[in-house]
């Protein structure tokens, strides 16, 4: 092949790359990053602080009772949108028999597939940014103040404000959902640019909900764009941009400091002794990278977060890899972008996300669509817990850092005996809301690959 990408041939890529190989050939790889960091240092690559991670935290608690009134599925948690941390023992079982692991291990999920509101992580970033902006029209229209009662904003003044205002957002479809559901029951006109492989029972499901839909022919990248655009020429239009958003970004690091309180409520230590790996799914990035931060704030150098992508869809690797961050989509090294993981179809990662994290990310790693089902498959056999394919790729991460060749362990001192004491999680990150019939046809489908 002779085609030229950004100036060099493929041969020349993967002469200088050596893992650009593997990358094209579609092979599930690891890579464990050699910039890794202390945390100290890996925060001077980040314009955000604890203090932002902070604002955003007192922000969802001004929401709560909001929340709690405007949502049902909240009202029992006093409006705080909180997953469930479990343990999954006979699925770590399982995962030791399919990658012949052959210490133990304590294995955590982390349900983000089953946050009430949208059913995925982005009811994290999504939703926040929509209160956020929904916050910022309020106070300037000189209509709330933050020591007020957030319950106000059911009220018909600010309902009128917000009928005003329009939100748009470009989705594969979760983002769609957890935005659209949101703004429109805070009672903006809400639009949500989808892709062409966007699920039909999202689209429905949001234009029950009084969103509306438009699809593209196209990715994910030219449902934004398009989006973009649309919005760009309507003042009255606040586009959330999945790639830079801070805000999404914000949403999310608020996690950290929830887990760390569920891990201290279950009595599980996290310490030099006994270190703590999380595997994310990694779409655009924003999510992950999001979360990534706020366990590195929560947990400092004792948590090590590792990205997941499936095979045709490595963009944040090969972004950070390359070091072309933005500048690079999978497909014009000719992968294809397409995959059965709803949310990580995504071909050109955020470059916000790739270089503030840069030195705070362990590893990343991918995996194939076809073993995304079948874990799908293993983890409803051995805890009856069903997730959509996406929430699957965290789960060969153990495999990948326990298996490791790259100096990774010893990079960072990890002794057998820490090893021993470690506790991996898997963030699960959809399925919640995936109607009965079509987990019916994802089960099925991954049964039978096994
Ligand atoms: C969006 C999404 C992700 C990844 O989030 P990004 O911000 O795109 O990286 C992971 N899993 C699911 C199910 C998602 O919807």
């Amino acid at each position: 092949m002779n085609t030229t990408v950004y100036g060099k041939d493929l041969q020349a890529w993967q002469a200088e790359y050596p893992l650009m190989a593997p990358l094209l050939r579609l092979e599930p790889v690891s890579w464990f990053n050699p910039a890794i960091a202390p945390l100290a240092q890996a925060l001077g690559d980040i314009v955000l602080s604890a203090t932002d991670v902070q604002q955003a935290s007192q922000r969802l608690q001004r929401f709560a009772p909001f929340l709690a009134q405007a949502f049902p599925e909240v009202a029992a948690t006093g409006g705080i949108i909180e997953s469930e941390l479990v343990e999954v023992p006979a699925f770590a079982r399982v995962l030791s028999e399919r990658y012949g692991v052959h210490q133990p291990f304590r294995l955590m999920l982390k349900k983000d597939s089953h946050l009430p509101i949208s059913g995925s992580v982005k009811a994290r970033g999504g939703i926040y940014e929509v209160l956020f902006h929904a916050e910022q029209l309020a106070i300037d229209a000189g209509l709330l103040s933050v020591e007020d009662d957030y319950r106000k904003l059911a009220e018909p003044a600010l309902q009128a404000l917000f009928a005003r205002h329009k939100i748009a957002v470009g989705s594969t479809g979760n983002l769609g959902m957890s935005i659209g559901i949101a703004s429109a029951r805070l009672g903006f006109e809400t639009t949500v640019h989808m892709s062409a492989d966007a699920r039909q029972w999202k689209k429905d499901k949001l234009r029950a909900h009084g969103v509306k839909v438009i699809e593209y022919a196209g990715d994910y990248g030219q449902a934004v764009e398009q989006g973009r655009k649309e919005a760009e020429a309507d003042p009255a239009c606040h586009f959330i941009d999945d790639e830079n958003s801070t805000t999404l970004f914000l949403g999310y690091s608020v996690a950290g400091e929830r887990l760390k309180a569920q891990f201290e409520a279950q009595g599980i230590r996290v310490d030099a002794e006994h270190p703590l790996f999380v595997y994310l799914p990694c779409g655009v990035g924003g999510g992950p990278g999001g979360i990534a931060f706020g366990l590195k704030l929560a947990f400092g150098d004792h948590v090590h977060c590792i990205f997941a992508e499936p095979t045709e869809s490595p963009c944040m690797l090969m972004g950070v890899y390359t070091g072309l961050h933005e500048q690079l989509a999978v497909q014009d090294f000719g992968i294809s972008n397409k995959t059965v993981a709803d949310g990580l179809a995504v071909g050109r990662p955020s470059g916000f996300v790739g270089r503030s994290m840069q030195r705070m990310l362990d590893g990343y790693y991918t995996v194939a669509d076809d073993e995304l089902m079948r874990l799908l498959a293993l983890l409803h056999r051995s805890e009856g817990i069903a997730l959509e394919p996406s929430a699957l790729a965290g789960a060969p991460g153990v495999h990948h850092v326990l298996h490791e060749r790259q100096g990774y362990q010893q990079r960072l001192g990890f002794s057998q005996e820490i090893l021993a004491n470690a506790t991996h999680l898997i963030w699960a990150t959809g399925g919640g809301m995936v109607p009965e019939q079509e987990m019916r046809s994802y089960l099925s489908k991954g049964a039978a690959l096994l």
